[in-house]
């Protein structure tokens, strides 16, 4: 997956302008494959890789907009092709660079920007093209913005062809032999029943060593396989992985690879926002402040105005507050009195607080030594109009909320919420108000995770207690892969259990059966069932929390679109007590910081740590992450802790 750095530099432009002649003249963007339309494929398959998404299309502008991102017709002629739609997404895209893709490509390359765009920056060329053997792809391209002005200047001149703009230009081809298909794109109806009738192939396992023809490759490819790779392929890359003693980092990384973060957007009023991920990138429509103001309550005068050495007298001319600016003319050697926020008065460009100046009537004496322009903020210092303010990915937070009040905007696009059903598994299980029968517990760990899912600010979907069987299993899987962009379970991934488990996640996904080298959390099982997350945790209660907090909290704020760092912050302070812990595995104690009588910060492990005692993590405030390497501790020696105190 692209990284956060490479993805904003991007603006993804679909091109949807096109008459879909060969389709007998509809809009093919809108027509149904696969149970959506085919511009929603593109759009989930380019999202995740750029940082915001423009769409080019010439009629049906509200049934684009559903996206809730930028719709622009062609400026010039009528339908006059793909450039015209270039044009038209280079005018309005404000990054360093634009990726355009066809409407009608439903497969195209998880790894299309990222690809393109390195081959792009290493060169000197304006314009890198996606190629499969000896055949460019010309409407898969991506092109630096300042080529703007030459692909003008060509359409001017009466220019249409994309072949020949390309030869008037710098190029570089970028080889996706490895995604041969992946440009296939659906021009006759023909075409989109073909692929439709071979997409019944999804989900279905291809055992290895099957020959598969071309067609079926492009779909096993683009579609089975989920846009980080498979978790398969995944694995495969990571050195030293062992599912039966998996290093915590290593499940990370194997996690980080396979997310596909939720790509649509929603508009909402601005309070509303509080706690969700920005959808696009917010450009400041104007200056804040919209005017140089004085900073201080003094007097603004004209800093040439003053003596270079000793005090120079002034004469009032005026006043201007905050609100009410200041409306005559200054003439040379005079002042105005301002009040803090009152709009600098024309040809001033200094503020001199009052409490050093001696005023008598109108007769102002400022003293020697004063810098010019001090005390006075300029128009645009807190935002500039056409600057961007803040980017998408971002969580909206108070101080975010401000920021777009002050733009005066009353709305923000902000990213779905990523939906979440979760269930618990185990024949022992009652729920709360039941009275417990023999060898029955309560179910306490769909209240934990609703506890934290909820905090997270997730879509949840609570679907209960299901039994430890097959068909129930199957069902409650299927209905949760249909509706949800991740699955929690908790239960069940325990050696003992897990074999009817396994079994039935190899059928219905991808899934791994990991040890990780942790405690408490040591089982725990990852993949994807269809386009759903899947994270099978263990049963333990305090193993759910921290395998959760561990894996599945920065797993779903990367999901809800967030960038930028999510793990959380590890602090370090001398633990109190000693405790007993082999090299080779991390731990995750329950601890209780608090200041000693010095004022000074350590850790006390709480008491029991067994990972069936919730009231470990109720006492405790904070983990103590002891690393893989790590031996027993003594008492005072330091230690890493993880604040529960702020944690979603
Ligand atoms: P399992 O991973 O299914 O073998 O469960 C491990 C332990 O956690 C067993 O003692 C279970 O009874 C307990 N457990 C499993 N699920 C829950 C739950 N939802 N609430 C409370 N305890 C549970
Ligand atoms: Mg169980």
């Amino acid at each position: 997956m692209s990284d956060a750095r490479t993805h904003d530099k991007v603006t993804g432009l679909i091109l949807a302008g096109g008459q879909g002649r060969r389709m007998g003249g509809v809009d093919k963007g809108l027509q149904d494959f696969r149970g959506r339309r085919l511009v929603d494929h593109v759009y989930e398959r380019l999202a995740p890789q750029v940082g915001g998404i423009i769409i080019n299309a010439n009629q049906n502008h509200d049934a684009y907009k559903t996206f809730g991102v930028r719709v622009v017709s062609d400026a010039i002629g009528n339908f006059a092709g793909p450039l015209a739609g270039l044009h038209a997404g280079l005018s309005i895209s404000r990054r360093p660079y634009l990726a355009s893709v066809p409407c009608d490509s439903p497969f195209l390359p998880s790894d299309l920007i990222e690809r393109l765009l390195a081959r792009l920056m290493e060169s000197k060329a304006v314009l890198a093209v996606a190629k499969t053997g000896d055949q460019p792809h010309p409407v898969f391209c991506l092109v630096r913005r300042s080529v703007l002005e030459h692909l003008t200047h060509f359409l001017k001149g009466g220019g249409r062809k994309i072949d020949a703009w390309y030869g008037s230009l710098e190029v570089v081809e970028v080889n996706f032999d490895d995604h041969a298909e992946a440009f296939s794109n659906i021009n006759t109806r023909e075409e989109l029943a073909n692929f439709e009738t071979e997409s019944a192939q999804e989900g279905t396992p291809v055992e290895s060593g099957t020959p598969i023809a071309p067609a079926a490759a492009a779909m096993i490819d683009s579609i089975v396989r989920p846009p980080g790779g498979s978790l398969a392929q995944v694995i495969s890359c990571i050195d030293d992985y062992d599912p039966n003693a998996l290093k915590v980092d290593k499940a990370r990384e194997v996690i980080r690879s396979l997310l596909v973060p939720v790509a649509t957007n929603e508009k909402l009023a601005v309070r509303a926002a509080l706690g969700r991920v920005l959808g696009e990138d917010i450009i400041s429509t104007l200056d804040v402040p919209a005017h140089d103001n004085s900073a201080m309550d003094g007097y603004a005068l004209r800093h040439a105005d003053l003596k270079s050495a000793g005090e120079t007298e002034l004469h009032l001319a005026g006043s201007a507050f905050a609100g009410r600016k200041f409306d005559g003319k200054l003439k040379k050697g005079e002042c105005v009195r301002v009040m803090t926020g009152a709009v600098m008065p024309p040809g001033t460009d200094t503020v001199v607080i009052q409490e050093i100046v001696q005023a008598e009537g109108d007769k102002i004496r400022i003293p020697a030594g004063q810098k010019q322009g001090q005390n006075r903020r300029l128009a645009g210092e807190d935002l500039a109009a056409g600057k961007p303010v803040l980017q998408a990915g971002r969580l909206v937070g108070p101080a975010e909320l401000g920021l777009i009040a002050s733009l005066g905007s009353a709305e923000v696009m902000v990213r779905r919420r990523p939906r979440v059903a979760f269930f618990s598994t185990g024949d022992e299980l009652a729920s709360v108000g039941s009275v417990l029968k023999e060898g029955e517990v309560y179910d306490s760990n769909r209240y934990t995770l609703y506890g934290m899912l909820s905090r997270l600010g997730c879509d949840i979907i609570d679907m209960g207690v299901v039994r430890d069987d097959p068909a129930s299993l199957e069902r409650a899987l299927k209905a949760a892969a249909d509706d949800a962009d991740a699955i929690i379970t908790s239960g069940g991934v325990s050696v003992g259990e897990a074999d009817f488990i396994r079994e039935l996640l190899g059928k219905l996904g991808e899934v791994v059966f990991w040890k990780i080298a942790m405690k408490p959390g040591r089982p725990m099982a990852f993949g994807k069932i269809g386009r759903a997350h899947f994270f099978g945790l263990p049963g333990n209660p305090v193993a759910v929390m921290v395998t959760f907090y561990q894996f599945v909290r920065d797993a779903l704020l990367a999901l809800s679109g967030r960038t930028g760092e999510l793990s959380l912050p590890l602090l370090e302070v001398p633990c109190t007590a000693g405790i007993k812990k082999s090299p080779g595995r991390t731990e995750f104690q329950r601890g209780i910081l608090a200041r000693d009588d010095q004022g000074e910060w350590s850790v006390a492990p709480t008491g029991a740590q067994g990972s069936g005692v919730l009231r470990s993590m109720a006492e405790a405030n904070c983990f103590i992450v002891l690393a893989h390497e790590r031996g027993s501790i003594r008492p005072g020696d330091r230690v890493q802790v993880q604040l529960f105190d702020g944690l979603v």
